[in-house]
């Protein structure tokens, strides 16, 4: 037996094939060529994979999601074949003498400029689709597999660690579980699998050798553990585990369709974080009743360029329509720190969790603020649309960003572009900053939502990234639990809800912390939402205490 020990990150037993992520390093040298028909050949065999595998997405997006979505990938097979474009790669070809995949990538570059520098907006916005394009017949020049995972079956993914952008392009329905080398209980790569409702498990180290590839494993999201040939005692436990796991969740579909309600009458809103508009599908399953954090940014982080305005409002849209009159609260753009977006061309800092990031991105580079604004307020119109501000710590933000609202709502309207003027604006507490001035903070907005994660990352000055800090790190500490009470009194002082929506709202052994200080709403991933849910339905609020909020 093989037992490799790591820290649990997201709960659940499963077993698979052990697959090592193969990181697409696309640094692309020239090479001289002397066969160029050889080149021109693998370059016509690319272009001819590219199209089939967009002829399959098209179809598919067209079941999923109706004509107008498969019109992205109808264009995109067009442009593999567009005339100027093939010629100017020839060209490159013939006049550089060099490898396909240089001569793609160069042309592509040339092309995807042009595009950028056009007067006409919807022509701006064709460049990322030519970079989007090009990617795609250089990664089968090169036979990289989109996603990472070159395999028939579904797979435990192992890698040394996963930046949240690599984990948001994998393709889910192929991965049972996550194993990484490094990574941290609270980065967003754990944050997504947890979304996901994968099991997790960081930090094993040198341990998980690649020399594994293949190997059957079981791992086990609560205790940390991935084991390899397990003898017939572990065998049983982790077969009785998976069992108890199924009954669990079969018994916790009881749940479905009951209110969020205590004993004694207190209800609470049990709403859900999510990613991007494929993860409604999981809300939905697991009933949440509402979206309590729509985490925006990871439509830029999935994107290769800026996502335009179109866009975004296509994925806000798409999210408030189908949760059909439910809140739907849209964060802002929150990158930097461990959520590193390129195209940004964000200067390296020494410190990037207390550096240039969410809101002060915003705030720095008003377009780009603007862009996202005039999407959210677009998507007010098809749905209960709330917008919440990033890492706020200063009322002079939150009057600039309502500035930026009121201006965008005016341009709207001069445009005669259908919004909801009534739309709620809310900002996450998550900084000590933004406790201790929540009084002032509260008469500006219409809610708070607490973010426990980088609450307490800032309040124990504890790197949230760092995976040695172990007890260190912890969300329970009567500072962060006194921050929390501070917020939530803060804010019905002021007459407005508050909210979790950091990972401690799924945390149900605070749950009755929760209730004594009167929040009101609980956002989780979508699967703890039953659980939650049951946990509420046999508490009694008015017996709850504050008892651990002392040393
Ligand atoms: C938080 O900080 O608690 C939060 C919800 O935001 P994020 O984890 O995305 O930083
Ligand atoms: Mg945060």
């Amino acid at each position: 037996m093989i037992l490799i020990q790591g820290k649990g990150v997201s709960r659940g037993v499963v077993k698979g094939p052990l697959y090592f992520y193969q990181r697409t390093d696309r640094q692309i040298v020239q090479r001289v060529c002397e066969d160029l028909e050889a080149e021109k050949a693998r370059l016509a065999d690319a272009q001819q994979r590219s199209i089939e595998q967009l002829g399959v997405l098209a179809e598919k997006c067209r079941e999923e999601a109706g004509d107008e979505a498969a019109v992205l990938f109808e264009t995109h097979a067009m442009f593999v074949e567009d005339d100027d474009y093939v010629e100017c790669i020839m060209d490159m070809l013939d006049s550089e003498q060099c490898n396909a995949e240089y001569a793609v990538q160069q042309a592509g570059e040339q092309f995807a400029a042009m595009f950028a520098a056009m007067d006409d907006a919807y022509m701006r916005a064709r460049s990322a689709d030519i970079r989007d394009v090009t990617t795609r017949i250089i990664n089968n020049l090169l036979g990289i597999v989109e996603g990472g995972i070159d395999s028939d079956v579904p797979v435990i993914l192992a890698a040394d660690d996963l930046a949240p952008s690599e984990t948001l392009q994998l393709d889910k329905s192929k991965i049972l579980g996550f194993a990484l080398q490094g990574g941290s209980g609270n980065g967003h790569t754990a944050i997504l699998a947890r979304t996901m409702g994968i099991p997790a498990i960081c930090g094993m180290g040198d341990a998980l050798k690649p020399e594994l590839e293949g190997r059957t494993a079981y791992i086990d999201g609560e205790t940390g553990r991935v084991i390899l040939d397990p003898d017939n005692l572990t065998l049983q436990t982790l077969r009785e585990k998976f069992e108890k796991q199924e009954q669990l969740k079969a018994l916790m579909q009881t749940m479905r369709g009951q209110e969020d309600v205590t004993l004694d009458g207190r209800h609470i809103n049990v709403y859900c974080n999510i990613g991007s508009p494929e993860d409604v599908a999981a809300v939905q399953a697991n009933d949440g009743q509402g979206i309590g954090l729509f985490r925006s940014e990871f439509l830029y982080l999935a994107s290769s360029d800026y996502p335009t305005e179109d866009e975004q409002f296509e994925a806000y849209k798409t999210v408030a329509a189908a949760m059909n009159g439910k809140r739907v609260i849209i964060r802002t753009l929150d990158i930097g720190a461990d959520k590193n977006v390129g195209y940004f061309d964000l200067k390296k800092e020494e410190n990037p969790a207390l550096g240039v990031r969410a809101i002060r991105i915003c705030l720095n580079r008003p377009e780009v603020f603007r862009t996202q604004l005039r999407a959210l307020y677009r998507a007010s119109a098809f749905g209960k649309v709330a917008i919440m501000f990033p890492m706020i710590t200063s009322v002079w933000e939150v009057k600039e960003c309502r500035r930026a609202c009121e201006a965008v709502m005016k341009e709207l309207k001069a445009e005669g572009i259908p919004f909801n003027p009534e739309t709620e604006i809310g900002i996450m507490v998550e900084t000590p900053a933004s406790v201790f001035v929540a009084e002032d903070l509260a008469k500006l907005v219409d809610f708070f939502s607490v973010g426990t994660n980088d609450l307490t990352q800032y309040t124990l000055a504890c790197d949230r990234q760092c995976n040695d800090l172990g007890k260190f790190f912890d969300p329970h500490h009567p500072a962060v639990l006194r921050a929390l009470k501070m917020t939530a009194d803060a804010a019905h002082k002021a007459g407005i809800w508050v909210g979790i929506c950091g990972e401690l709202g799924a945390d149900l052994s605070l749950l009755p912390t929760f209730l004594a200080m009167g929040i009101d709403e609980l956002s989780v991933s979508p699967a703890s939402v039953l659980p939650l849910r049951a946990e509420i339905r046999k508490s009694i609020a008015q017996l709850c205490t504050l008892e651990a909020l002392e040393c």
